[in-house]
């Protein structure tokens, strides 16, 4: 039975939670990638649901500007909390829907996250700056909500990511519409559940549409801003589709993340580091690392330490509490992984785990595979495999890994790894990428800007760089 305290409900596990979101009646199956067991039903909300949800955001906007910051932010210390409350039923429901165990960085950390970045947006100061003031002329930029904001997300952290474009959004005072992935629908419903008890009616809305939906919110004219995760391809169609209302948007994209391992480093000493920058979410994240190139002075050495720390992380059905990896979220992305491994084993490269998947077993698990001696411009090297298998490719020189590098036209994260970190500092300051790592992989936090370059898309979230991201600059000048 859940529990109230201060009119917020404590749910007892995720059976109870999804009782609540889930469609009463008809619906979609949600299927566990992991066991192939129904997880629940999500309700298919159309074009129609977004016009209302659309219509209450922009009813419940000007109401919520005229709260004030500091209201604002006590309210979302408050959604905080009530994530906190119902942390372990979020987490098990992530868990079921997404396929990602409940240990390692996987769907405890992912509901940890979510508090703690609403607790970051609410903490930020944001005074008006003042630009000039020299006696003749006084001026000040201050930051005002652009009304409505849509959020369009993946399905790799649904409850995450979602939580980083509502954060700053609501902080900002817009309000807010969201279109989770049709993969991951069940936890993002549930996550803005929990947030709800504490905001006000239409200040934060969930629309759990396809496609279709999301190219609606993209074009509609009550919408202002729109904050995108997911693939290059579907940033391209928003940034289409948006023009003809020229819509702000913040466009997280694709990555193809690089490593470059200098020759001074303790491969022991840096293996498990590498192996969580690679496999975080078994591989299915956009700032992992997804390719890595190592100086042949330290090669074998990286290959055979990585090997040893993958042969020690088990993979399994997320509610176990042993296992730290899990499946692919869907058959589509496995099919991905499948085909860009076989097109390294087709060329001969070397196989240094894994990559003989057993296709006919229960859910969506490929195993953890480590492939080397692989030729720079082999598939699973250039194209983002989103997936547990890493090429790992030797290079003579680190010029020759910095051109390797920079050849693509994705630049999300990379990495440097290296005892001496001036060393491994100039080589950061020669790749192109929002951020470049050293000594690590992936680690974001939300004091810290993060975003793309290149093809991985544009504008910035987290920080307070993010956080002004979501505000028109406005200038009083005298
Ligand atoms: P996707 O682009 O297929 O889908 C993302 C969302 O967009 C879904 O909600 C989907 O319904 C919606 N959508 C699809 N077509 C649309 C359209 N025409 N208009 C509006 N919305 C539309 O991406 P995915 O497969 O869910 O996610 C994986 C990709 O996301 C990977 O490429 C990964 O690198 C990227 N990603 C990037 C970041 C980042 O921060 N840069 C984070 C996570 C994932």
């Amino acid at each position: 039975m859940s529990t109230e305290t201060n009119t917020v409900a404590t749910y007892a596990d995720a059976k109870e939670l999804l009782a609540v979101i889930q469609a009463q009646t008809g619906g979609r199956e949600i299927l566990d990638p992991a066991t192939g067991e129904l997880v629940g039903r999500a309700p298919e909300h159309g074009v129609a649901d977004l016009q209302k949800a659309i219509a209450a955001a922009r009813n419940a906007q000007r109401p919520w500007d005229a709260k004030g910051h500091d209201a604002r932010r006590a309210l979302l210390n408050k959604a905080a909390d009530a994530i906190e409350a119902n942390a372990e039923a979020l987490a098990h429901l992530l868990s079921r829907e997404q396929g990602k165990p409940l240990n390692g960085p996987n769907a405890r950390f992912e509901v940890g996250a979510c508090s703690a970045w609403l607790r970051a947006a609410a903490a930020f100061d944001l005074e008006p700056e003042v630009v000039v003031d020299d006696g003749e002329t006084y001026a000040e930029v201050h930051y005002r909500p652009f009304g409505v904001v849509g959020a369009i997300g993946p399905w790799n952290w649904p409850m995450m990511i979602s939580v980083w474009q509502l954060a700053p959004a609501l902080r900002m005072g817009n309000t807010v519409v969201m279109k989770p992935s049709e993969y991951t629908p069940l936890s993002v419903l549930a996550l803005i559940h929990v947030i709800n008890q504490v905001l006000p009616a239409g200040v934060l809305n969930v629309v759990a549409g396809g496609r279709d939906v999301g190219e609606a919110l993209t074009s509609h004219e009550g919408i202002d801003k729109i904050m995108f995760t997911g693939s290059t391809a579907t940033g391209q169609a928003i940034i289409r589709s948006s023009a003809d209302t020229v819509k702000r948007l913040t466009l997280e994209l694709g990555g193809n993340d690089a490593g470059i391992v200098l020759p001074d480093v303790d491969p022991k000493a840096i293996a498990e580091g590498l192996f969580w920058g690679a496999f975080i979410n078994t591989g299915q994240t956009c700032a992992a690392l997804k390719r890595l190139y190592v100086h042949q002075d330290v090669y074998e050495e990286i290959c055979q330490a990585l090997t040893e720390v993958a042969g020690n992380m088990p993979m399994g059905v997320g509610l176990e509490e042993a296992n730290v990896l899990g499946p692919l979220q869907n058959k589509a992305q496995y099919d991905i992984v499948d085909s860009l491994v076989r097109s390294a084993t087709d060329s001969g490269a070397r196989v240094l785990m894994g990559a003989n998947p057993q296709h006919d077993a229960t859910g969506y698990f490929y195993p953890t595979t480590l492939i080397a001696d692989i030729d720079p411009q082999n598939p699973l090297v250039l194209e983002e495999q989103f997936g547990p298998a890493l090429p790992i490719i030797k290079v003579e020189s680190i010029e020759q890994a910095i051109e390797l590098a920079n050849s693509l036209d994705v630049g999300l994260g990379a990495s440097v790894w290296s005892a001496d970190r001036d060393a491994a500092r100039k080589v950061a300051a020669r790749i192109e990428a929002g951020t470049v790592w050293i000594n690590n992989h992936g680690a974001v936090d939300p004091r810290i800007p993060f975003g793309g370059a290149k093809s991985s898309g544009y504008g910035v979230e987290f920080g307070v760089d993010g956080l002004k991201a979501l505000g028109q600059p406005q200038v009083i000048n005298g």
